[in-house]
């Protein structure tokens, strides 16, 4: 059986992997146009902040070993067209601009997604999205070169906040400039203005609710200044982190079934037509809490789909019932995550939905060291079932986001986590744990609105 797969980063490979070792006989050839492949884009900012040195440490497997394995990896390859009816794909070989047909029985696309770009940098150099280790290459050559003493974050997400901290640390005056009246706008706004109170608080510069209108450059073609609806701030770089776009215009019109640019697969990254696959940041996937398809581009997704591609394409279906949503971000000491629906989302989706945020500690009350931390609960007034959760805090405070992650997959009520139980230790938690004393807190409203 020949399989195709487009794109060679997580999707891409671990699709490949998964493929060799559950489909016997298949021949596989991966595509990709440009010439890295699987390295962990999610490095990139501690990678430009040069807590990890070396770029090798970010490729979990490279070329070499790809074609060891008997894949046929065919870089500086572009998929620019694909006749689903003829299962073929048109390749062109950016090295020498040949093009030519590659037949299929089975097609995977893990073409990935790249940065919203504003026409208003067009041109100017200085300017740079963050999608692939090229683009993390160029910022950090362009901060050795150059060393800019002043940089402009457009985005205020999780990706414009984690590369706050990096140009902070290497010692890059920041300034994050978001278009939404919050930063991490998924969260619930409380969630989101703690987070803001805290990094204004020690000084970092964000603005929010302020939109770039123009961008000026200096007589060589470096930027030189961001114009917004609120300021001029002069400035020697930007990076632009304002949202995704899918790279599928070349299938479009073609009948494969898409939101927003975005592939719409079942749950084991099957596609509207038969024999094609599509999985990680240029496809949308299944949140079983919502029952429906969201586009949430994540390296747990990507490799999670990539995976369930070469079981599916054995004919396997390990039980899946679909993702939750859930994340996690740090920028300094502080640390948000997330599972679930948060109330904006459960007000949008119609739910009959209550909530808590209860204000708990890290660490025992007595045990040195200890810092607050947030905690919110959603669940349905009809029966306490917790359908989402989100968490601010600082050290070690994001990782307590998987037995919310845990209880909202097995649709535990409040009564299961007011009691559970959970492991203690002071220098970790309390005797209660926060996740204990958040659920005591919604049952107590859930109770006292039920009488
Ligand atoms: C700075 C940063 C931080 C992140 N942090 C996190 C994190 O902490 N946690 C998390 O879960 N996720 C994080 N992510 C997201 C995660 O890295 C992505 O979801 C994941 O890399 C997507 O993998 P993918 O294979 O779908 O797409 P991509 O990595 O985009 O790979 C797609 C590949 O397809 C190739 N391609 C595109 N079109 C064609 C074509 N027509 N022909 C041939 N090849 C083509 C591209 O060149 C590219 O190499 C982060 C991403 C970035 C950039």
């Amino acid at each position: 059986m020949k399989v195709v797969i487009i794109g060679a980063v997580a999707a891409g490979l671990s699709a490949a992997y998964s493929i060799k070792k559950n489909v016997s006989g298949a021949e596989i050839t991966v595509l990709e146009k440009g010439e890295d492949i699987s390295y962990g884009a999610c490095g990139f900012p501690y990678y430009i902040e040069g807590l990890i040195e070396e770029e090798k440490k970010l490729i979990a497997r490279d070329k070499k070993r790809v074609l060891a394995d008997g894949i046929d990896l065919r870089l500086f390859s572009e998929a620019i067209d694909v006749d689903f009816q003829n299962k073929s794909v048109k390749v062109r070989n950016l090295s020498n601009k040949n093009e030519y047909e590659l037949k299929y029985d089975k097609l995977v696309i893990a073409v990935g997604a790249r940065s919203n770009h504003l026409d208003i940098f067009t041109g100017m150099k200085g300017v740079f999205p963050l999608n692939t280790l090229k683009h993390a290459n160029a910022i950090k050559e362009y901060m050795e070169k150059r060393a800019p003493e002043r940089a402009i974050i457009l985005g205020g997400g999780n990706k414009g906040l984690e590369l706050l901290e990096t140009m902070t640390l290497r010692a890059v005056d920041t300034q994050v400039i978001e278009y939404m009246p919050d930063v991490m706008n998924i969260y619930d706004p409380e969630l989101s203005e703690l987070l803001l109170k805290e990094l204004r608080g020690e000084g970092h510069k964000i603005n929010t609710s302020e939109k770039a209108l123009d961008a000026v450059a200096d007589e060589k073609g470096f930027i030189s200044k961001v114009i917004t609806d609120k300021g001029e701030y002069s400035t020697d770089m930007v990076i632009e982190t304002i949202g995704l776009k899918p790279n599928t215009e070349f299938l479009e019109g073609k009948g494969l079934k898409m939101e927003r640019g975005a592939i719409l697969t079942d749950l084991y990254g099957r596609t509207n037509i038969e024999d094609v696959y599509a999985g990680g940041d240029c496809a949308m996937i299944y949140n079983h809490i919502e029952e429906k398809h969201n586009y949430l581009p994540l390296g747990t997704n990507a490799n999670k789909t990539g995976k369930l591609i070469g079981l599916a394409m054995a004919g396997k279906e390990p039980p899946f019932k679909g993702v939750q949503a859930s994340s996690m971000m740090k920028t300094f000491e502080f640390e948000m995550a997330m599972t679930g629906v948060t109330d904006q989302r459960a007000k949008f989706l119609g739910l009959d939905y209550d909530s808590v945020l209860v204000r708990t500690r890290n660490k025992s009350g007595y045990y040195p060291g200890g810092t607050e931390l947030y905690i919110k609960l959603t669940y349905l007034k009809k029966n306490g079932k917790i359908i989402g959760a989100q968490i601010f805090g600082r050290e070690g405070s994001a990782l307590r986001i998987q037995g919310l992650v845990t209880a909202v997959y097995a649709g535990l009520d409040l009564y299961d986590l007011a009691y559970m139980d959970f492991g203690y230790i002071p220098p970790l938690n309390s005797v209660w744990d926060s996740i204990n004393v958040a659920a005591r807190k919604a049952l107590s409203k859930y109770e006292r609105e039920k009488e």
